[in-house]
């Protein structure tokens, strides 16, 4: 069930998942659009996402987006962080590991290199905030070669989260305490609990189909003709998600018998790696399961400092869940 809206209001708004955005042109999303975009999600009872550019939008946008509860994506160079209070700022985008994070809620958009190498400077946040989220942006280029650099990085961290959670702080980190409260699939949910609409007035199922489309990648899902739409209905004529069920968790054999529950199970990244968006690729799981493992290792030292983690993370003997021999 569609839970979220997301509204991209510029070209150029902030990228905060996986996919940069490769778009440098102003291209406003007009008014009336904005409008019936709100309207949208008013008759499907969303909750809007709007996801700012780095510039002051028009005076009279104002009146417009704050006619609904919203949350707000920002980057870290937007203009509005320069002159708000960013500790009441809703989420912060960031593209490198900054000194200090002001705000409760942020996203570090970070290449896996870049986030191994700075493992240090990420576990001295920590302690300041309330949620930080790790959004690796080349999952695709990961090899098995990095799993041993990507675990102690991982380690670090959670020599830190240890600390805290001793001390009664309970930081949120993405990549490691979310799977301890996880008991069930809870992913990106593109096109499925949420959706994206974006400046030309098109629902996109996030916004790196939108990009995708603009810089003309071939649309290999598309199988009728050669085109790189990736449109899934408008404004005017409402969704129309072909074989809505494919995004599903139940359709994703893998997927439907994993417990990396954390996992954003990346249907973007799917499409893109292998053609397919309910089959995951091996990276995608690598990483998830990698993840997941390090996450039960901090379940196991929390233990036993008696502060309480959750269900119990099994002990599990493969990192790709393609490589278990069993009957799907
Ligand atoms: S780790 Fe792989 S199989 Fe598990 S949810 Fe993620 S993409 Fe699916
Ligand atoms: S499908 Fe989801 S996880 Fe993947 S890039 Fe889009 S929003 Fe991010």
């Amino acid at each position: 069930m569609l839970q979220y809206l997301v509204i991209l209001l510029d070209d150029t708004s902030v990228a905060y998942c996986h996919a940069c955005n490769p778009l440098t042109e102003r291209n406003l999303m007009p008014l009336d659009t904005l409008k019936k975009a709100i309207l949208f999600g008013m008759k499907e009872n969303l909750m809007i996402q709007y996801v700012y550019p780095d510039y002051d939008l028009p005076e009279q946008y104002e009146a417009v987006l704050e006619s609904i509860d919203n949350v707000k994506i920002w980057g870290e160079s937007s203009a509005a962080t320069q002159h708000a209070a960013l500790e009441n700022m809703d989420v912060i985008i960031y593209n490198s590991v900054p000194d200090a994070i002001a705000t409760k809620n942020a996203v570090l958009r970070l290449p896996i290199k870049e986030f191994i190498a700075k493992q240090y400077d990420i576990a001295a946040l920590l302690p300041h905030v309330k949620r930080l989220n790790i959004c690796l942006t080349d999952i695709e280029n990961f090899n098995d070669g990095q799993i041993k650099d990507y675990s102690k990085a991982l380690g670090t961290l959670n020599a830190v989260l240890l600390n805290l959670f001793k001390s009664g702080k309970q930081p949120q980190l993405n990549i490691l305490t979310d799977r301890l409260q996880l008991t069930e699939m809870h992913n990106c949910g593109a096109g499925v609990s949420n959706i994206t609409v974006a400046p030309n007035g098109k629902f996109y199922l996030c916004p790196a189909f939108y990009y995708d489309e603009r810089t003309g990648v071939s649309n290999r899902m598309n199988h009728s003709k050669p085109s790189s739409e990736r449109n899934v209905g408008n404004l005017d004529s409402g969704l129309d998600i072909p074989n809505q069920q494919l995004l599903k968790l139940d359709h994703a054999p893998l997927c439907r018998n994993c417990d990396a529950y954390h996992c954003n199970r990346c249907i973007w990244l799917n499409q893109k790696l292998t053609w397919d968006n309910n089959t995951p690729s091996h990276q995608q799981c690598m990483l998830a399961h990698i993840e997941r493992n390090a996450s039960r290792d901090l379940q196991q030292l929390l233990t036993a400092a008696e502060v309480s983690a959750g269900e119990e993370i099994k002990q599990i003997d493969y990192l790709d869940p393609f490589d278990v021999k069993k009957e799907w």
